[in-house]
């Protein structure tokens, strides 16, 4: 079973993908927790390069490197857990591209997924959290860590607004594989909601 999160920042993504984990441990599952970008090795360099590159990265080659960073992690990190017959939990994958490559820096959306696709002959997650937070709620969050709100605020608005959206539209188009949770529920609530669905997943 292969579960991904996916959400702005300060959403409660990697909270919630601990808790999940220490659930499926518990049910004797083995998990393989991972992400994007940076969840092999050599997705770790490429991190480096989107995250932390000084000046601006073309948005082309900016969507070509994390296609390339997901290309690489599905055949060497996520598709072997899935054939070993481990649950993967993920954060970030290709709805992430479509919202930040596509929405965010304006490609479009269709051949930022097509291109996703491509790089990893057609993997998709049989099941997507969508943690959605309003843009306030997500400032408010952020401002407790310095470093993150920073970038947050390096970014214009309208950018997160128009991921956000994105997302949002992602997960109405394919009701099936999403589960879109409100981020600023409590924690114990949102989880509790994320492992329903899991459960549910498992039993299919
Ligand atoms: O998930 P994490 O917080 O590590 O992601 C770091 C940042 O990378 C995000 O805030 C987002 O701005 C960026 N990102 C992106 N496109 C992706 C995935 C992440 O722009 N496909």
């Amino acid at each position: 079973l292969w579960i991904t999160l996916e959400g702005g920042d300060g959403s409660g993504k990697s909270t919630q993908a601990a808790l999940l984990e220490e659930w499926l441990v518990g049910r004797g599952r083995t998990v393989l927790r991972t992400r994007e970008p940076g969840g092999s090795d050599v997705g770790v360099a490429i991190r480096e390069i989107v995250l932390h590159h000084r000046g601006d990265i073309d948005p082309r080659a900016e969507a070509l490197l994390y296609a390339a960073d997901r290309a690489h992690h599905v055949a060497t990190v996520v598709r072997p857990a899935l054939e070993r017959g481990e649950v993967v939990v993920q954060d970030r994958y290709l709805d992430s591209s479509v919202a930040y490559q596509g929405a965010g820096r304006v490609l479009d959306a269709e051949e930022v997924r097509s291109l996703s696709l491509w790089a990893t002959r057609d993997a998709l997650p049989d099941v997507t959290i969508l943690l959605d937070l309003d843009e306030t709620a997500a400032r408010a969050r952020l401002d407790r860590s310095r470093t993150r709100y920073d970038r947050l605020e390096a970014e214009k608005a309208d950018f997160h607004a128009r991921v956000r959206a994105a997302f949002l539209e992602l997960a109405s188009a394919e009701p099936e594989r999403f589960l879109v949770v409100d981020a600023s529920s409590p924690v114990e609530e949102i989880s509790a909601a994320i492992r329903d669905r899991v459960a549910a997943a498992l039993r299919d």
